[in-house]
């Protein structure tokens, strides 16, 4: 006994402090968050107590255990199927009255149960005084005050619970009265379940009693499927309570369940589990703060210069590390370039790896100071605000309040992903308003965009690049939005379904917090640059590549090389080869043949390049992609933007580097778009609409799909690239008749 593994599930209400205990007890960095629906699947996690080894699982947040929400199922399926040796029930102090809601519904499932009382600090600031053993006493099972926060008391709780668990408890259920007609119904059923040993072993007869009168769809149909007789008898038997209870009543049993719920919350409450200090009308700072940033007129103003803020702050204070990290990898560029001999191996490390994962890389700085800002935003609740009243626009758009969440997750202000903003849809109820959201998160400006966007707004907007991002941002916003409204009136019409979200209190957002979020974030990025973009940047490289130039044509080149050196004397020729990196050192001469020979280079790659692979299919597609103002070369950054859109800065930095004719034309990349005379600023405005709007990344179809069906990934795909080229179009178009 004393050998085998504990296991244990956390399960409470969103935002009662679950995932900062699992990460306390097992060292973990799970996502924290302060808002609700952050934990959507279950996650696993281990640790040591006094030698025993336990097995721990933060469960999905919950307000209830009917079968309503994803999170719900998730929930109760775990505990009926897993079985955990004992159940941690997390209740935040400060709501004690609605967290015992949950509580509730654990003691009727009968599950080996322990309550966790958290933030007991924010309790005690708010001046709400719980009596933790006559709660205990009144509900008939442990109960261990903890901070989860700073570990507090968690000790004492795993110490209580591993003797729950030794326990071995078998499911009991504790009975809750429902008021007179409901209770005699209920003794019924369950006798009748008990005799037939219906759903018994992962269900007590008085949960599966209540299930049934409660409606519960998933209860219906897993006792259809173990005992369809059975099953029909006993909805015979709720059908005629149900209906008799709506003549007499106008009531459902299931209202009637709940309203008696809180009716054995409120009495054990009052029974001086709970007192406050002070007086009750007085307004929490929370309700304070929120009078104004909730405000019908203040609040969106106020929010609009909080975003602007963030922007303001990302920008300015990033500026200086992107120089250095730029610096790093010309640097890193220059060190290839004098140390391996010219050639294929050169050229891949140059033009493949470093070009391509520093193109990247380069950004890390400033998607760390956005994430930084939006951690902040996130934890201290003033993003669940935005939820809030956003609402009330999402809801013309045949959205939901919660579909922020997803928007902001993947780039709503700019800098997110989509793959994580695909997932956090989950915690959308209706299919419909889930579906549409699903479809338009991909619009956002994902972090893979932002440097795409940086790049060409400081290119060709240098002069207002905070107020350019702004209104880009905007522009996704908008656009998400309309094709929402869009999808919700043709291919996903449906009823709207009502808001119901909390309000988590404000919290100051610990350092520790914010550090860990910006670095999970920051991490993710990173993490996909170095794996799928060094592959796909290698791979894009091979295809600009091969198959190279024909003989005779490298030949041609060769012979200028040789013409061009023998045209000098044998010493400009040995400086050269000595000293070839600091041309600022050179003679007037060994400098014009240098830039003689780089420019027969440079006129060779652009041979090759035209001539490759990718070459091809970039002038393949010309013309169609003129229509929108993109050249050969911009195609090529396209089209590998399908794989990957941190990609296209990646291509746009080979090819131009590759390809140029002009040997004016050096430097950096936004330097060269800025003299290439295929790029001014219509072009530059056509292609970031395009890029922010074609289809989403690879990963995020795979995601898509996961989510929903290939489906729906091939019609994103194709709906999104029509849609955004057609958009292009018309800017390159009208923009180009108005100069
Ligand atoms: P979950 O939704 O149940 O997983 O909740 P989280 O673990 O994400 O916590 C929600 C928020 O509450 C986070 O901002 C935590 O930092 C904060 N929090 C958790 N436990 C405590 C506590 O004991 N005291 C205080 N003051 N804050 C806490
Ligand atoms: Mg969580």
């Amino acid at each position: 006994m004393s050998n085998s593994k504990i296991t244990m599930a956390l399960a409470g209400n969103p935002n009662a402090g679950k995932t900062t205990l699992f990460n306390k007890l097992t060292g973990a960095r799970q996502h924290v968050g302060n808002y609700p629906g952050i934990t959507v699947s279950h996650k696993e996690g281990y640790f040591k107590h006094q030698g025993r080894e336990t097995i721990i699982t933060d469960l999905p947040g919950t307000y209830s255990l009917t079968a309503y929400s994803i999170e719900e199922i998730v929930s109760r399926d775990f505990l009926t199927t897993e079985k955990p040796d004992v159940v941690i029930n997390i209740v935040d102090a400060s709501n004690l009255e609605r967290n015992l809601y949950l509580t509730t519904q654990f003691l009727e499932m009968g599950v080996p149960l322990i309550i966790a009382l958290n933030m007991m600090d924010v309790a005690r600031d708010r001046g709400i005084e719980i009596r933790f053993t006559k709660l205990s006493e009144l509900l008939g099972i442990p109960v261990v005050p903890i901070i989860a926060r700073s570990g507090k008391g968690t000790e004492e709780l795993i110490s209580e619970a591993i003797k729950i668990a030794n326990k071995n408890l078998p499911l009991v259920s504790k009975d809750i009265s429902y008021g007179e007609d409901l209770d005699e119904v209920l003794m019924e059923i369950i006798a009748v379940i008990e005799e037939a040993s219906f759903l018994t072993p992962n269900y007590t007869p008085r949960f599966t009693a209540i299930k049934y009168l409660e409606h519960d769809d998933q209860m219906l149909t897993k006792g259809a499927e173990a005992d369809p007789e059975l099953a029909r008898h006993l909805e015979q038997t709720v059908g005629i309570v149900s209906d008799h209870l709506l003549k007499t009543m106008d009531v459902y049993p299931e209202a009637i369940i709940a309203d008696h719920r809180y009716g054995f919350i409120k009495s054990i409450i009052r029974q001086g589990v709970m007192t406050h200090k002070f007086d009750t009308d007085r307004l929490y700072t929370s309700d304070r703060i929120d009078k104004v940033l909730t405000n019908r007129l203040m609040g969106p103003v106020v929010m609009l210069v909080i975003l602007f803020g963030l922007y303001q702050f990302t920008f300015s204070w990033s500026e200086l590390p992107v120089l250095w990290m730029e610096g790093l990898f010309s640097w890193l560029s220059t060190v290839v370039e004098t140390s391996i001999p010219d050639g294929m191996l050169k050229s891949l490390i140059i033009s493949g790896i470093i070009d391509g994962v520093g193109g990247v890389l380069g950004f890390v700085p400033l998607i760390m100071f956005m994430f930084f800002g939006i951690a902040v935003l996130e934890d201290s609740g003033y993003l669940a605000r935005v939820a809030f009243m956003m609402d009330r626009v999402f809801r013309i758009f045949g959205l939901h309040g919660s579909s922020v969440m997803p928007f902001i997750v993947s780039g709503g202000i700019a800098g997110g992903c989509a793959v994580p903003g695909v997932m956090a849809t989950r915690t959308l109820r209706s299919p419909k308003e889930r579906m549409a959201t699903l479809l338009t998160v991909p619009f956002m400006n994902c972090g893979a965009k932002v440097p795409v966007l940086v790049l060409l707004i400081g290119a060709f907007f240098k002069e207002h690049k905070a107020l350019y991002m702004f209104l880009f941002t905007m522009l996704a916003w908008l656009v998400a939005l309309f094709a929402a409204k869009f999808l919700r009136m043709t291919v996903l019409k449906g009823e709207a379904t009502p808001f119901v979200m909390e309000l988590p209190p404000y919290r100051f957002p610990t350092l520790q917090g914010l550090l860990i979020h910006t670095w999970e974030r920051t991490w993710q990025y990173v993490k996909k640059a170095g794996t799928v973009i060094l592959g796909i940047s290698i791979l894009l490289w091979a295809l600009m590549t091969f198959p190279g130039l024909p003989d005779s044509q490298s030949e041609y080149y060769d012979t200028l090389r040789d013409q061009a050196i023998s045209s000098f004397t044998p010493p400009v020729l040995r400086e050269l080869e000595k000293n070839p990196s600091q041309s600022d050192q050179l003679s007037a001469d060994a400098m014009l043949l240098q830039n003689k020979l780089t420019l027969i280079n440079q006129q060779e790659s652009a041979k090759t390049l035209k001539n490759s692979v990718a070459g091809k299919i970039g002038s393949f597609f010309v013309p169609i992609s003129s229509f929108a103002g993109f050249d050969w070369r911009t195609n090529i950054a396209m089209l590998g933007g399908f794989a990957a859109k941190e990609v296209i800065i990646s291509t746009l930095g080979t090819v131009y580097s590759m390809g140029d004719l002009d040997s004016e034309n050096t430097g950096s990349l936004d330097q060269r778009l800025l003299n290439d005379p295929n790029w001014n600023r219509v072009v530059a405005v056509s292609a970031l609409v395009f890029i922010m709007f074609y289809a989403p990344c690879f990963v995020t179809l795979v995601c898509i799909a996961k989510e929903a069906s290939w489906k729906w990934a091939f019609f994103s795909m194709a709906f999104n690239t029509v849609f955004a080229f057609l958009a292009a179009v018309a800017i390159f178009q009208i923009g180009s008749l108005f100069g």
